[in-house]
Parts: structure tokens; sequence; C-alpha cells
């Protein structure tokens, strides 16, 4: 199977228990040969030290790590050291945002944007790291208008970023015309969609409030009807998450980057469904 079909993306589990649930569901995924699996940053580095606890843990595997590095509320010299750390554990990747300010917290930090960390990152460490970015094609809720946020991207680009992850989204159709605003826009670098599976409806609404990615109204009405059955909301949703990977695939996703959440079962069934 081709190695940039796939990544995989998980958080920085808090026990013993999380980290054995996050080994055995890495085991499952790493038979689809994925470029890389990546590891969340908590708000205002609250994770700091577990994210690369995980990520190291991931690459004594031999297995391609990319932490993910958020900026807002962190100093220059916090993120120095961080670089420097990952650099000398032989860490090629390195997905580089914002990041949303803990409630409570008051420090804004040195960086405002994410593409001030990237030129940081490149002033910092050369063509060390391949560097991702965050894209939207439902755009971010904080940005003036579509076009601003587009710009936003670009400027990421301009400032020494690779490629892209976008937010996860269920409408091909937005990704699609992202794309082209995108292409428009000069962006050239590889734009990679998201994929959240869909493991319960509750949740899902939960993070779509937050990061302002749409669960469309046919979709919800259907996911709401199942009530308690999970196991058929689970399998509803693994055909819609096919479908929509597949869409992707076949009109030029450069590859599907999963929102794994920590779990291996859904997302093996849905890239199982997918033809090779
Ligand atoms: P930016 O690119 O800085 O954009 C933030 C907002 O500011 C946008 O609305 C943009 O249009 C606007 N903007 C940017 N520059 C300017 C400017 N110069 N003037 C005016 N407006 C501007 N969060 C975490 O905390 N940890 C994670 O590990 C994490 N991983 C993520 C992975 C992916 C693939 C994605 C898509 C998101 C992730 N997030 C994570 C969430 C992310 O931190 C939030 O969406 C955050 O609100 C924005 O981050 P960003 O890097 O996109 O910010």
């Amino acid at each position: 199977m081709n190695s940039n079909a796939y990544s995989f993306e998980f958080f920085p589990p808090k026990t013993a228990e999380g980290m054995a649930t996050l080994r055995d569901a890495r085991a499952e995924l790493a038979k689809f040969n994925p470029e890389f699996f990546s590891v969340t940053f908590g708000a205002g580095g609250s994770t700091r030290d577990r994210t690369m606890e995980t990520v190291l843990d991931i690459q004594q595997q031999g297995l391609a790590a990319a932490p993910h590095i958020s900026c807002i509320s962190s100093s220059k010299e916090e993120i120095r050291a961080l670089l420097q750390a990952y650099q000398a554990s032989g860490i090629k990747r390195l997905v580089a945002l914002r990041g949303d300010l803990p409630s409570g917290e008051v420090s804004a930090g040195d960086f405002r944007y994410a593409s001030e960390l990237v030129a940081f990152i490149r002033a910092e460490t050369g063509q060390h790291f391949h560097i991702e970015v965050a894209a939207y094609p439902e755009f971010h809720p904080e940005a003036k208008s579509p076009a601003a946020d587009v710009l936003n991207l670009k400027r990421k680009m301009d400032a020494g970023a690779n490629s892209a992850i976008t937010q996860y989204f269920y409408n091909a159709d937005a990704y699609f015309h992202f794309i082209d605003q995108c292409a428009a826009a000069g962006i050239n670098a590889p734009i990679v969609p998201g994929i959240m599976p869909i493991y319960n409806i509750t949740q899902l609404a939960r993070f779509s409030n937050v990061c302002g990615a749409e669960i469309p109204r046919w979709l919800r009405l259907r996911l709401e009807e199942y009530g308690d059955d999970m196991a058929s909301l689970r399998a509803f949703g693994i055909d819609v998450v096919t479908d929509l990977c597949e869409t992707l695939r076949v009109f030029g996703a450069p590859s599907l980057h999963f929102y794994t959440l920590n779990r291996a079962g859904v997302i093996a069934n849905i890239i199982g469904n997918l033809p090779d």
C-alpha cells in the first residue's frame, strides 16, 4: 500500500492504561504503513512532556512520529528548547499551530499566530523539519472572512510550511472548493483532508461546536435517530466516512489524516472498505 496514503493522529494519554490503549491502536494502524503518526499538544503547553514521551515512544518502534506544537502563551525560549529537544531526538516532522488559550489563561506569550511560529522554526532550525500547518475548508471560526483565512494559509506556506492538514468536515464539496480557492491564491503545497470517524453524536457535536466543523443536517438527524443503539450508529458512521474518503481519494486528495481519538477499530474498518 502507498505509504503516503495515510497518517494518524493521537492525543497524549494521561495514564498507563491510556498509554497501553494507544500502543494497541498504534500497532493495529501501523499495518497500513502510514507516512507518520502525530501527537497533539495541549492548549498552552499543558501536555508538553506527555506529548514528547508519546512521540518518542512511537519513534522507538521505528515509526515516523510528528509532534504538534502550539505557540499561544509560549515564550520563544520555551519553543526553542522544545525544537532543540526534538531535533536532538531525530524527529523530522512537526505540526505547527497557534492553539487555543486554555480557559483562565492570561499570558499571550511571544507568538500571536501560527505563521509566526513557522517563521521561528525555520529561523531556528533551517530546513531540518517538514512543517505541517492547519487548514480550514469550512473556515476558522475567528477568521475575518473566507478570503482572509485562505490568505492566512498562504502566509503560513510563505513562512516556510511544507503542507497542511485540514480540520475535519463531512461535506466533500467544502474541501474541493477550498482547494480551488487555495490554488487561485497561489498555494501549491499538499492539503491533506483531516478525517474524523463517527463514534458518538454527543461527543461529535461538542467537538464541532468548538472548532466550527459542520455536521450536515441530514447526518445529524440520522445519527440522532439511532439513540442508544451504538452498534448501528457506528456501522452507519463507517459507511458515511468510507464514502467521504473514497470521494476525496477519487478526486485527488493527496493522503488521508485520521483523527483517531487513540482508537483503531473503526478506522481499520473504513480503510478496509476503501479500494486499494
Ligand atoms: P492560525 O493559523 O494562527 O489562525 C488563527 C486565526 O487567526 C484564523 O482565524 C486566521 O484566519 C487568523 N489570522 C492568522 N494570522 C492573522 C493575521 N496576521 N491577522 C489577522 N488574523 C490572522 N490545537 C491545539 O491546541 N493542539 C493541537 O495539537 C492541535 N492540533 C490541530 C491539528 C489540526 C490538523 C488542526 C486543523 C487543528 C489543531 N488544533 C490544535 C486546533 C488549532 O490550534 C485551533 O484551530 C486554533 O484556533 C488555530 O490554530 P491555527 O494554527 O490554525 O492558527
